[in-house]
């Protein structure tokens, strides 16, 4: 392999300078060197073809006994100097302090095709900021990460991409369900890329210290190389900067909510300050369309993060890092306003988002009407979102309401439940847009063409990696081969995967690692 390094983050940051590899509080440090740790034997299980096409390595290359020593920790990358970054957040609502990457080393930055990666392996040991953790991670996890990064960058999510999928060869304990049953399980390293992996957490790090230069270097670095676009300078920078880190997590927090993902644990030290999806732990998919829904086992009580809520906890996020980058600004009011805009713009974006996924191309004044019974409606008996939307662009403008209503009768799960009163409560539904549709010019088969385009036809269910999970822990990585595969053009009909276009199966309804996911990683 031929990578061109070039480390810009810790060649222009405060580097922490001591060296050593023991948990510790860091300070005036964006990062700690620290190496990987060394695996026993590792092993490749699958890579990203597309990735490695993107960082400039051969198919051949990733076939190679260096590749698998590479990604897996074994081996240094010539010239480089591994590190993991410091940073703070707050965690479910309430400031933790230092966090930093516990389990996450920076292998180098590269370039390729005028572009720039940053290269970043998950479940590879110890660093300074593993707290009183063990910094690995297992198969299972890894698994769902790879697969799922993946699948919403073809999606159309902003989002952070996995290279490569490995076994370590070592065993690593958890106890799944926090219940004091530890087991051991595969351990397993995933590569991580993304143009940066900086989260607001990192600046909320500095302001906590009072370390207003380190702040200072770390928004002008990502200013400069993230935000080129941003000319002016001082505290001008900074409040476009903040706006510009808003605006990207808008847009990515409203294909969260048009393809139905559900991150899990949305505190400010998973928070990409580029507005890509970061971090999958226990995030989950919805099947049956319910906000209220949180995949996550910590947040059962409170719902913190449930569907519904993602994009008010964004805000909440953005308020976090409009405090940790006052000190730059000193002046509240231009940071107030933009969070103030937020809202609407989000209710704006949404409607755009419901109506697309309508097929509705104008817009009406009773456009939001229709949305919002829809989404009660879809709430009143347990009803699969994917396949409801995708099943919506079949109708025709000439049909009845009920006609168009056997169209998607196939998205409930319970469709004896839907008779009487909630039967006439679709039709009504049904009566509304239909009359609507009749208003649009666009033909039934331009529509379809337009809806199938961002309502997926195929999402990661949380069963499919459970599936995957289960096959790999007996050695047949098969599975996961045939979903990365899949879910690479989720858009398409794909006539020979039909048996994944289907409601979530019963086994798979209350079962860990497909309705619950635990943080246990
Ligand atoms: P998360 O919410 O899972 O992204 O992690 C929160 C913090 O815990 C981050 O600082 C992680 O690096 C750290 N962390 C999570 N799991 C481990 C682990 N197994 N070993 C060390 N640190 C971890
Ligand atoms: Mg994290």
């Amino acid at each position: 392999m031929n990578l061109k390094i070039n480390n810009r983050f810790s060649t222009e940051l405060p580097a922490d300078t001591n060296e050593t590899n023991v948990t510790r509080q860091v300070k005036n440090a964006c990062f700690s060197y620290v190496n990987p740790r060394i695996p026993s034997s590792p092993k490749l299980i699958h890579v990203t073809d597309e990735v490695l096409e993107l960082l400039g390595i051969t198919k051949k290359e990733a076939q190679s006994a260096e590749f698998t020593n590479i990604f897996s920790g074994k081996e240094l990358l010539p010239n480089t100097r591994p590190y993991s970054m410091s940073y703070a957040g707050h965690q479910f609502g309430n400031w933790a302090g230092q966090l930093g990457d516990g389990r996450a080393i920076i292998l180098t930055e590269i370039e390729n095709n005028q572009q720039t990666y940053t290269l970043q392996l998950k479940g590879s040991g110890l660093t300074p900021y593993s707290r009183g953790a063990d910094g690995l991670a297992v198969l299972r996890s890894s698994i769902r990460e790879h697969l799922c990064s993946e699948a919403m960058f073809h999606l159309g999510v902003p989002t952070t991409r996995s290279l490569s999928l490995l076994l370590t060869g070592d065993q690593v304990l958890r106890d799944v369900m926090y219940d004091g049953h530890p087991a051991y399980e595969k351990g397993a390293v995933v590569c991580r890329v993304a143009p940066s992996f900086i989260r607001f957490g990192n600046f909320e790090l500095f302001s906590s210290q009072n370390d207003l230069k380190t702040l200072k270097s770390l928004a002008d670095f990502t200013i400069k190389y993230y935000f080129p676009e941003i000319k002016s300078i001082g505290k001008e920078s900074y409040i476009q900067f903040f706006q510009e880190v808003a605006n990207k997590n808008l847009e990515m927090i409203v294909h969260w909510q048009r393809v139905g993902f559900v991150h899990g644990v949305m505190n400010t030290d998973n928070m990409s300050i580029l507005g890509l999806t970061i971090d999958y732990g226990p995030y989950g998919w919805l099947e049956d369309y319910n906000p209220e829904w949180t995949p996550n086992t910590t947040d059962r009580e409170n719902r913190r993060y449930r569907f519904g809520n993602q994009p008010e906890i964004v805000l909440w996020n953005l308020y976090q890092l409009a405090n940790a980058l006052y000190p730059l600004i000193e002046e509240a009011a231009p940071l107030e306003a933009i969070l103030n805009s937020f809202q609407s713009k989000y209710e704006a974006d949404y409607a755009t988002m419901m109506r697309n996924k309508l097929g509705l191309f104008t817009k009406e004044e009773n456009d939001n009407q229709l949305i919002h019974l829809l989404t009660e409606n879809l709430q009143q008996t347990e009803t699969d979102m994917t396949i409801f939307f995708r099943k919506l662009s079949q109708i025709k403008k000439v049909e009845s309401e009920e006609e168009a209503f056997l169209r998607i009768a196939d998205s409930f799960y319970k469709i004896n439940e839907v008779t009487g009163q909630l039967k006439e409560t679709w039709l009504y539904w049904f009566t509304q847009y239909l009359n609507r549709l009749r208003q649009e010019e666009a033909t039934d088969a331009d529509r379809k063409k337009a809806m199938n385009a961002v309502n997926p036809k195929y999402v990661l269910r949380n069963y499919m990696s459970q599936l995957a999970i289960e096959a790999s822990e007996k050695e047949d990585f098969s599975l996961i081969e045939e979903l990365h595969l899949l879910l690479k053009n989720p858009y398409e009909e794909q006539p020979e995967s039909e048996k994944w276009f289907a409601k979530r199966p019963d086994w798979a309804r209350e079962k860990i690692g497909s309705s619950m996911l635990s943080c246990s990683s």
